[in-house]
């Protein structure tokens, strides 16, 4: 594509609008922005970009301004049946996003992962191995660092890990990498993609440009991915955790590629069956790409998990805390929940997405959750999911504070007090991040307040029990 000879909208300046916008400026093109919120870090993003050259639109100027643009790029956050998007293609003129753009501009192979869950955690893990083994490597793409910044900053002998959301792929035709890896399918986002044939569609996209000199990693335990392998020419090797595959797989207590033990499950850093699952993706595409085992056991057995994914942020009298913020739909939680070793109380909730949940109480009841503090946007529909599946150890506290000071307060020593929402965190916060950095000031605050009621609250004793944290 010739940038500079082109006429682009960029809507939503989120971290990848600004990003796309930077691209296309440096490129020469003519670039208009916009965003719907005209405050706080949209207002900051565009007074940044107006400083570059940028064109920045209100709202009362989208029209005019549509008709001079050829082509639209479209925020991730944005939907493509959004009236802005719909508007374009009336024109007969193209919507695109920010990860189209990378992927056009990207100079070295890129292995992308997409699936409901898991996606941050591997790419992550194939950053630490491809790094492990001398490569230049950057995780990129949906975990927030936007494809066009690091095809700028990757040589052609470098790779690229690229995350790949369902809300990309809407907007992605140009992506063709070396190995394409699907982690797994569950609902989730039905109240942006309607159905699951619609998102099980999108995530089968990422497959589509794969010819038979590239490999696609699937999940053989998952039926929906398992299906994937009918629709790809690309080669196809499986990775499973439960069974001897062409591929990846666990046996004598190793994640093993064909044939060969390469690390021993004792040494994977990163707890639960997901994690070995995520890292047995991982060590398929590092093999398939010429990484050495020994790099890739010394990256996975060093890799620590990334944060709010079951992070351990406060241990105090007995009980454990732990955010597990980034678990924003029922099967990420149920994972969660799976590979819990105490009893737990368990706070879920916030932003609905039209989830099931009938689903999850029915798991809970045969898991080591005690009680569940339901909060946020879907509480009342939590609560009555509960009640349908008869799990009736529920306590309803819409506001977030009161849930975590609940939580605390109804647990035990010997028992875990786990934020694992299974639902988005819009309704009351900015990211999952925001949302777990303040259930980790909330526990610290409560568990402060208790040790100086019961009478410890003295320096040295605090002090003791934080170093026993690190
Ligand atoms: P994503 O980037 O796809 O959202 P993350 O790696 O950020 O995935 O993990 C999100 C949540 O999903 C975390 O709470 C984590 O515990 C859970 N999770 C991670 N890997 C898996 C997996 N393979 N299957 C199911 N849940 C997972």
């Amino acid at each position: 594509m010739l940038f500079s000879q082109q006429v682009f909208l960029v809507a939503g300046l989120s971290r990848s609008g600004v990003s796309a916008a930077e691209f296309l400026l440096s490129r020469g093109a003519k670039v208009y922005a916009y965003d719907d919120a005209e405050e706080g870090s949209a207002q900051k993003a565009m007074a940044s970009l107006a400083e570059k050259g940028c064109r920045i639109v209100h709202r009362e100027e989208l029209s005019e301004c549509a008709k001079e643009c050829d082509i639209l790029v479209l925020s991730p956050g944005i939907p493509i049946d959004h009236p802005l998007a719909r508007f374009f293609r009336g024109l007969g003129k193209r919507v695109t996003g920010e990860m189209e753009l990378g992927a056009l501009a990207l100079s070295c192979p890129a292995v992308a992962v997409t699936g409901t869950n898991g996606k941050t955690t591997t790419v992550t893990m194939l950053e630490r191995i491809f790094r492990a083994a001398g490569k230049e490597c950057f995780a990129c793409g949906n975990n927030g660092l936007p494809l066009t910044t690091a095809a700028e900053k990757l040589k052609s002998s470098g790779v690229a890990a690229v995350e790949v959301s369902s809300f990309q792929l809407e907007t992605l035709s140009s992506l063709r990498p070396h190995v394409a890896v699907v982690l797994n399918i569950a609902e989730d986002h039905l109240d942006r993609h309607y159905n699951m044939e619609n998102y099980i569609y999108l995530k089968r996209k990422l497959l589509k440009n794969c010819t038979e000199s590239e490999y696609a990693v699937l999940n053989r335990d998952d039926p929906v991915v398992r299906s994937f392998a009918e629709h790809t020419k690309a080669h196809v090797v499986w990775f499973s955790s439960k069974e001897r595959v062409e591929g990846a797989y666990l046996e004598d207590d190793h994640l093993c590629f064909k044939g060969e033990k390469v690390l021993s499950t004792d040494d994977l850093s990163v707890r639960g069956e997901h994690n070995v699952q995520n890292a047995l993706a991982a060590i398929a595409a590092a093999k398939l790409m010429g990484v050495g085992s020994e790099a890739i056991e010394g990256a996975l057995s060093s890799f620590k998990g990334v944060s709010h994914r079951l992070e351990k942020v406060l241990e105090k009298n007995g009980v454990i805390y732990i955010d597990d913020s980034k678990a924003t739909n029922v099967d990420s939680c149920l994972k969660a929940v799976a590979g819990l070793d105490r009893e737990t109380v368990l706070l879920v909730g916030g932003k609905d997405k039209g989830e099931q949940f009938g689903p999850l109480f029915s798991a809970l009841k045969r898991s080591r959750v005690v009680h569940a503090v339901l909060f946020g946007e879907c509480a009342f529909r939590l609560m009555n999911a509960a009640m349908e599946e008869n799990f009736t150890a529920v306590t309803l506290c819409r506001p977030f504070e009161v849930a975590v000071r609940v939580a605390c307060l109804t647990a035990r020593p010997g028992q875990n007090v786990l934020l694992s929402p299974a639902a988005a965190s819009f309704d009351d916060f900015r990211s999952f991040e925001e949302r777990g950095e303040k259930f980790a000031s909330l526990v610290k605050a409560y568990a402060e307040c208790a040790a100086e009621a019961a009478g410890d609250g003295e320096r040295g004793e605090t002090g003791k029990e934080d170093k026993a944290l690190d």
